[in-house]
Parts: structure tokens; sequence; C-alpha cells
């Protein structure tokens, strides 16, 4: 199976890590829409949350602690936690993965949800995440 999501849980493609379980895998996303934009996926290939609903409860506690992590790192003031499911809502990649997107103070509100900032530097929002307390 050619699956982007699962040669990237498989480490044959590299990406940031941001957090692991039993169950799911947290990295950050190649093109944030703003800092710390970090997709959870389950170890396991699952399509979609619509295919396979029970997924969504094994990938749980991996969001749950994925977006405490980056609140605490980012001083993030809330966040937007979005799974597209079918190519008609925007999925692109199909392996099932809920999108954690901080937000901030200076870009408040759903029309500002997508506004791509390709600024970003992944490596250093990486490193503000997995550093050592
Ligand atoms: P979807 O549209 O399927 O809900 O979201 C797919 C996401 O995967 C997009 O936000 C896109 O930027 C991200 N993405 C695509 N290719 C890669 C990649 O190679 N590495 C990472 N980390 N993210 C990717
Ligand atoms: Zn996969």
């Amino acid at each position: 199976m050619d699956c982007l999501f699962c040669a990237i849980i498989a480490g044959e493609i590299p990406s940031r890590q941001v957090y692991a379980d039993d169950a799911a895998v947290a990295f950050l996303d190649i093109s944030p829409w703003h800092a710390g934009h970090t997709l959870v996926v389950p170890r396991r290939h699952v399509a979609d949350a619509l295919s396979q609903p029970e997924a969504l409860s094994e990938i749980a506690p991996a969001i749950n602690a994925t977006a405490r992590l980056l609140t605490e790192r980012l001083e993030a003031a809330g966040m937007n936690i979005l799974i597209n499911s079918g190519a008609v809502s925007g999925q692109e990649v199909f392996h099932l993965h809920a999108h954690l997107i901080p937000r901030y103070a200076d870009h408040p509100g759903m029309a500002a949800l997508m506004e791509r900032d390709s600024d970003i530097d992944l490596d250093a929002v990486h490193q503000r995440i997995i550093a050592q307390a």
C-alpha cells in the first residue's frame, strides 16, 4: 500500500514528531496554517473517520495529550481540532488524521483559520514543543 502517513509512521519519510503512544503518532504539518499545526494519526492504517469511526476513540488520548502539550509549550490561546473525512470535505491524505491548530490572539476567529503562514520556522517551533522541561 502506498500511504504517505504510513511511511512517516514507519520512519521512511522524515517528520517533526511531537508525541507518540501505542496507538497514535503526532507530527507537525509540513504546511502549517498557524504555528504548531500538528497532525495526530493512528498507527494502523485507517482511511478516514467515517469508514472506521472506532479509530477516533483509539487516537483520542493522543489528541488530548498533544493538545495540552501544544497549548503549554506554544502558549496558545485556543485550538481548532478538525478532521476532514472524504475528498469532498477537503481530505487529501487518506490515512485518518486530526488537525490540531493552535490559535493565537493576534489572528482570531474561523475566517483566519486557514491563513497558511509561510514564515513559520518549522524547526524552531518543533524545538519549542519537544524541549525538555
Ligand atoms: P487533509 O487535507 O487530508 O485533511 O490534510 C492533509 C495535511 O497533510 C495537509 O495539511 C498537508 O499540509 C499535510 N501534509 C501533506 N504532505 C505532508 C508531509 O509530507 N509531511 C507532513 N508533515 N505533512 C504533510
Ligand atoms: Zn496509512
